[in-house]
């Protein structure tokens, strides 16, 4: 598996496979060409990315990286490769419009890329084992913690950048609580955390709080912020709402919330290695359900969970999403994206205490929950993987 600097990428909403991920691409392409008397790009979006692109601004990503004045988009969401469904291929010409180069590539899924038929498990072996059932037998023999896995594997160097990523997503939540109006987009939603904050200061009540700051996050991601993927941009609120609200609430050090982002992180690079982080592949059970496993470990971590019980916590986090398909209505990650959000924050915070409740004793893995999701989103038609074509997302709202 890869180091987690792959998983918890800083960036700018709303979309990791559908901004972050062409932004690589396109930046990527520019670069194979440097040397050419390039004149225009084309550049064409398949599947997914085709489908959903306007609302996700893949489009402007890459005119802005590709120059706008020399970039025709062309949206073909009917090609669609087997391979992933959000393709896009590159073209360069020159001033006779000969063309000089292509570039065929995939954005499979927080912000990563790979070319066709290139393997999705990580090249870099930063980490030598890679299934939930292997860690927990290397932590049994060697009397480690999860986080030490982390610290073993990546060196002391990546709890620096880990805390890097919590100051970025600390201040996401923080200016989410105080934003109002209106988040961009046809849908015209009006923002909600703030509001949920001070209802939160009357109250103490700690549901509030998890709600008002998982919603303030992705509030951020829906208006182009800045956001950590956790694992991604549209799922990018539940994990650091819930640490957040456990820091304010019972007065966790950064120490500890860094120990707990350590042990979500390796929880998400598991799901990525084994399953998908990524909407367009396996429906919104990759995103949504990824980030409540990633945010129980923590959360069980915190509450002084051992590591079978932290594992439990993070299968049932991803276990009760099985199944959850991905439809944002008018292609925009707000409705229901945002929402889902702090409700899984919410359910991750329910998953570690039920998961303590026990001796972390239980049947169904967190492995064969991964493999399960991983089959099930193949399984699912294309309708429910961000093509914004059924679900939720049939009813055409338009303008608002
Ligand atoms: S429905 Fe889920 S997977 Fe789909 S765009 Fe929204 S958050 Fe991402």
């Amino acid at each position: 598996m890869d180091t987690l600097r792959e998983l918890f990428k800083i960036g700018f909403g709303p979309s990791s496979s559908h901004t972050m991920g062409p932004h690589k691409a396109a930046l990527k392409f520019l670069e194979q060409v440097k040397d050419l008397p390039v004149q225009h790009f084309v550049v064409e979006l398949y599947g997914s990315l085709a489908a959903t692109g306007k609302g996700h601004l893949t489009d402007w990503i890459i005119m802005q990286t590709l120059g706008e004045d020399r970039t025709s988009i062309i949206f073909k969401p009917e090609v669609v490769y087997d391979y992933h469904a959000n393709g896009m291929k590159f073209f360069a010409y020159d001033e006779n419009n000969v063309q000089l180069a292509e570039y065929l590539v995939f954005s499979v899924g927080g912000g990563d890329i790979r070319e066709l038929n290139e393997s999705r498990k990580s090249q870099n072996k930063v980490y030598h084992l890679s299934t939930m059932n292997g860690i927990l037998t290397w932590c049994k023999e060697n009397h480690k913690q999860l986080y030490e896995y982390v610290l073993y594997s990546e060196g002391e160097e990546i709890f620096n950048y880990l805390r890097e990523v919590w100051q970025v997503m600390k201040s996401a939540v923080e200016e989410g609580l105080q934003r109002e109006g209106l988040i961009p987009g046809i849908l015209g939603l009006r923002r909600r955390a703030k509001s949920f904050y001070e209802r939160y200061l009357r109250t103490k009540d700690f549901t509030t709080l998890i709600f008002a700051c998982s919603q303030a996050v992705s509030e951020q991601n829906a208006s182009g912020s800045r956001i950590v993927t956790a694992p991604t941009c549209g799922a990018s609120g539940a994990l650091p709402g819930l640490l957040y609200s456990f820091q304010l609430y019972y007065g966790y050090s950064d120490e500890e919330i860094i120990k707990a982002l350590a042990i979500a992180g390796l929880i998400g690079n598991v799901v990525k290695e084994n399953g998908s982080i990524s909407g367009a592949e396996a429906g919104c059970q990759a995103e949504i359900g990824t980030a409540c496993a990633m945010a129980a470990g923590a959360c069980c971590y915190l509450m002084g969970g051992d590591n079978q019980q932290i594992e439990y916590a993070a299968e049932i986090g991803l276990e009760h999403h099985l199944g959850l398909t991905c439809d944002p209505v008018e292609g925009l990650v707000q409705v229901p994206c945002i929402e889902r959000n702090p409700i899984a924050a919410r359910r991750a915070y329910d998953a570690a205490q039920y998961a303590l409740l026990t001796d972390g004793e239980h049947i169904i893995t967190l492995d064969m929950a991964i493999q399960t999701m991983k089959e099930t989103g193949k399984d699912l038609n294309s309708k429910y993987r961000e093509t914004s074509t059924g679900g939720l997302a049939k009813f055409k709202l338009g303008r608002r």
